[in-house]
């Protein structure tokens, strides 16, 4: 190479080009004149070659100034220059650039941190335990990081090597046609190291299946499908990335006394012709003691009555729902003789009431 051309002339660029500059420059070049897509021609490859030298130059901070003093005698006698044989050089070389031209420079993905998976765990609880909150202790099948290795996989006293197929990077690069794909390393499958002496508790692996205990508290108040989530406390992050979350899912069973709507609790209370009458006082029950409720003269069947800050307490609020009576007039089926006496004297006194106009029968009808 007699007269070698200036650098910058080469890749195209001004001499106060800045890094992304040159480097673009260069990407352009070596695609244009890669000899895959130029088979036999001398010219072309010798382009591609000038190119790479170029870039290895001005790529470099401290070579790209002693080339900007001293030109080609700065750089030549050190080991740079017309070195590089073929293609496979030049992209082993510069695997920056045509990593991350071609958008696999993540691929191996080596180190970094990556968070770990959230687990789910189901619950089934019962409704007082719901309504009242409760602490449960939960086994969580899981990975963790092995207690014996703190996760490096290796024996104590032993420590990872790096790998020697990919020198430690993680990834190996394949040249099909012109493109270069990028696979994790085959041999320490994209980690970039060997263990050489496994841990014996997690066989090299780092991590370990556990059964993990937790106490947890379920606050007063849950529903069906509530969702309670423990930070941290999922599968471990690789590469140092934090724990995943556990979400505890809750169901509630069902309870024979009440009904639950939202925070609030709906019981039926059944009373007599008699008491719906004259009205009375009745004895409801509640998730504490049980507790009176006034029943007013002359109440119709399927009236409701709310009994305010009865039902179940809001999530985090010293607020409660209500408990709703819903108010149900038993009429007796069959009555003694005595009885049947008494209401037909009932009967006599009760006023005669004329018929009158039917409202809503269809909604009625269809059972609304
Ligand atoms: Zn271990
Ligand atoms: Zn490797």
């Amino acid at each position: 190479m007699a007269d070698k051309r200036d650098y910058y002339e080469v890749l195209g660029v001004e001499r106060t080009a800045s890094g992304d500059e040159i480097k673009s420059a260069y990407r352009k070049l070596a695609l244009q004149y890669h000899p895959d897509r130029n088979p036999d021609n001398a010219e072309a490859e010798d382009k591609f070659k000038e190119a790479a030298e170029a870039y290895e130059v001005l790529s470099d901070a401290g070579k790209r100034t002693q080339y900007d003093h001293f030109g080609h005698a700065g750089v030549n006698g050190q080991g740079f220059g017309d070195h590089f044989h073929n293609a496979e050089d030049v992209y082993s070389r510069f695997q920056d650039v045509f990593g991350d031209f071609f958008g696999f420079s993540g691929v191996g993905g080596r180190k970094r941190p990556r968070s770990g998976a959230d687990l789910r765990y189901n619950l089934s609880i019962s409704f007082r335990d719901a309504a009242r909150g409760t602490e449960v202790d939960l086994t969580i099948p899981k990975k963790e990081v092995c207690s014996e290795c703190s996760g490096s996989g290796s024996a104590p006293g032993h420590f990872p090597e790096t790998c020697a197929h990919c020198r430690g990077q993680g990834q190996v690069t394949q040249t099909q046609g012109f493109f270069r794909i990028a696979a994790p390393c085959p041999v320490c499958r994209g980690q970039g190291t060997l263990i050489t002496h496994p841990c014996a508790k997690c066989r090299g692996y780092g991590i370990a299946q556990v059964n993990k205990n937790l106490k947890v508290r379920i606050p007063a108040g849950v529903d069906n499908g509530s969702r309670l989530r423990l930070r941290q406390e999922g599968e471990p992050g690789e590469n140092g990335g934090p724990h995943g979350d556990l979400y505890v899912v809750i169901y509630v069973d069902e309870d024979d006394v009440f009904t639950r709507r939202g925070q609030d609790l709906i019981v039926g209370a059944e009373i007599s012709i008699v008491q719906a009458i004259l009205g009375d006082k009745i004895t409801v029950p509640t998730l504490d003691e049980p507790v009176t409720l006034e029943i007013a003269k002359g109440i119709q069947s399927g009236k409701i009555l709310r009994m305010k800050g009865l039902g179940l307490p809001h999530l985090g609020s010293t607020q409660r729902g209500d408990l709703l009576v819903e108010v149900t007039v038993r009429i007796p089926t069959s009555v003694t003789k005595k009885q049947e006496e008494l209401l037909r004297q009932f009967e006599k006194l009760e006023e005669k009431r004329p018929l009158k106009k039917v409202k809503d029968f269809f909604k009625k009808a269809m059972g609304d």
